[in-house]
């Protein structure tokens, strides 16, 4: 069940690439386990899937020592700055870094590993429909940011994340992931050091195919393979 999921989104994923004239290589699928059992990432890796995502730095770890050592994890949700220290070194992505303070904390904990020649990867999220979320920078404040973190040297910014709002018709999220694009051309068009921008991070399960025909090279689908999340037993973290 969980294999055929995750096979047919990773077929709608190609063809949207295809549709959009994009290499389908281009685009990487990131499951997004949250509140799902070990065992259910499981059954979706041994239907190939490599990159996983969790919003919370306490399930992420959890489940990093229980899964296959070649999993590549991407923390996608909300990070505090004292719970970086158990993350860096571990993932292979951070999508939601969202001010100098947290990039800073990076930088001091990706310097503590390896003797200093470790590089952390991270993604600036993006606040792009202003509103909807309270987390991330807003776009005209993405390229100031970028300014001032291409001086740490243990990070690497290759790019920016959004979360768009839910909404019934993908369309409506369109010329945000257009506005998103854009802005990292710009930013791209600065050639700022240690800034790449070729990763953008944007699309989930309601709205990622059209995220694919505007750029986006990652999307972070949860419901569309997992089925719904049971929130009734939550706890905070
Ligand atoms: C939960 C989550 C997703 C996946 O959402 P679905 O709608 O279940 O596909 C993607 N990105 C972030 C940041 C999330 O927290």
């Amino acid at each position: 069940m969980l294999k055929e999921n995750y096979s047919k989104v990773l077929e709608n994923v190609n063809a949207a690439a295809k549709r959009a004239g994009r290499n389908p290589s281009d685009v990487t699928l990131i499951a997004v386990g949250k509140m799902h059992e070990p065992g259910e990432l499981q059954e979706v890796y041994e239907a190939g899937c490599r990159d996983f995502g969790e919003n919370k730095v306490q399930e992420l770890t959890g489940k990093i020592v229980v899964l296959p050592k070649d999993i590549r994890w991407h923390l996608i949700g909300h990070l505090q700055r004292n719970k970086v220290k158990y993350i860096v070194g571990k993932t292979s992505l951070i999508h939601s870094v969202d001010s100098l303070r947290l990039a800073e904390e990076i930088e001091v904990q990706t310097n503590k590993l390896n003797g200093g020649s470790l590089v952390s990867d991270i993604l600036l999220e993006v606040n792009a429909s202003g509103e909807i979320s309270k987390f991330g920078i807003r776009p005209e404040e993405t390229l100031q940011l970028c300014r001032e973190i291409s001086a740490l040297r243990h990070i690497r910014v290759r790019g920016l994340m959004t979360v768009a709002p839910y909404v019934d018709d993908p369309e409506e999220n369109r010329s945000i992931f257009r506005k998103i694009k854009s802005l990292s051309l710009d930013i791209r068009n600065a050639n700022i050091d240690n800034i790449s921008m070729d990763v953008l991070s944007m699309g989930m399960s309601g709205d990622y195919e059209v995220a694919i025909e505007e750029g986006a090279t990652i999307v972070r689908v949860g419901t569309s393979i997992f089925g719904a999340r049971d929130y009734s037993s939550q706890s905070s973290d």
